[in-house]
């Protein structure tokens, strides 16, 4: 395991352009449930069966205390070490560009600033009938946040079924091809099109890595599968880049 470490931090060293997909695993550590297993069960409810348009026309209300619920727990968790190492390689590095599917805001709150956020973001709301958008950061709105002519605002997240935002998309493929190195960090790889930058980035010549705890449909392409928590490896791809775990 050390030796793919060390060979893994080299090839980020020496990479001109590095690239990053991030899933809700690199979150984990930060106290933030993943979609899968046991921890996606909110009530009684799969995450499969809320986050979706039809769920939301039939229940506004049950799909909003869910996500209020999330926003909760997401506003009293903090980054981590694996969203830090990220931030990290932002700094150093000559082109990188990181591209979550996560919808947590984690990334930002580490330092990171050419974020690609392909889902959205879960502490913003958006009107359906005029598109106009309100940010819930910071402050405890009523549970359903209202459009200006009273209609019901949903949150500014990709649902399941549902396509992602144009440029979003051209942003992350422009990053996929350019990337020597494209790093996969905690996510099951089976929601698409998020999955698809890496094997576009694998056909465009680039080195995969891949952190997770479990192996994942992209395992077979990785050049490189370490097998271990975010928070623990990605400080040892990028050393240094770490800022101290106490006093943010
Ligand atoms: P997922 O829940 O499908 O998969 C999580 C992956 O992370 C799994 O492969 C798991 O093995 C791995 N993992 C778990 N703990 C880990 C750790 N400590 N270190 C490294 N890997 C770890 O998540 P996904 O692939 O991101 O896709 C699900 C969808 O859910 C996405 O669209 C995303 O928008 C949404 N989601 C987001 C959040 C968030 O913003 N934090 C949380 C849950 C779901």
């Amino acid at each position: 395991m050390l030796d793919r470490l060390t060979l893994a931090a080299a090839w980020i060293r020496e990479a001109p352009s590095v690239a990053a997909l991030t899933g809700a695993g690199i979150s984990a550590e930060s106290g933030v449930p993943t979609f899968r297993g046991k921890d996606g069960l909110w009530r009684t409810h799969r995450a499969e069966e809320l986050a979706t348009p039809g769920a939301f026309a039939r229940d506004p209300l049950l799909v909003w205390e869910w996500y209020r619920y999330r926003q909760r727990i997401i506003a009293g968790a903090r980054p981590n070490a694996g969203h830090e190492a990220l931030a990290g390689l932002e700094r150093g590095a000559r082109d990188f560009t990181l591209i979550t599917q996560n919808v947590d805001g984690l990334h930002a709150r580490a330092g990171s600033s050419r974020i690609v956020e392909l889902h959205g973001n879960i502490f913003r709301a958006r009107c359906p009938v005029d598109g106009s958008l309100r940010d819930l950061a910071g402050d405890e709105p009523e549970t359903i946040p209202l459009c200006p002519r009273g209609h019901a605002m949903r949150p500014d997240v990709v649902w399941f079924g549902e396509a992602l935002p144009e440029g979003a998309i051209a942003l992350a493929e422009s990053a996929s091809r350019r990337a020597a190195v494209f790093l996969v960090v905690g996510t099951s790889a089976v929601v698409y099109p998020a999955a698809s930058f890496a094997t576009i980035a694998k056909q465009s010549g680039a080195r995969l890595v891949e952190v997770n705890v479990e192996e994942t449909p992209l395992t077979g392409a990785a050049d490189l599968a370490l097998r271990g928590k975010a928070a623990e490896i990605l400080p040892l791809l990028v050393p240094g880049a770490a800022r101290s775990a106490v006093g943010e």
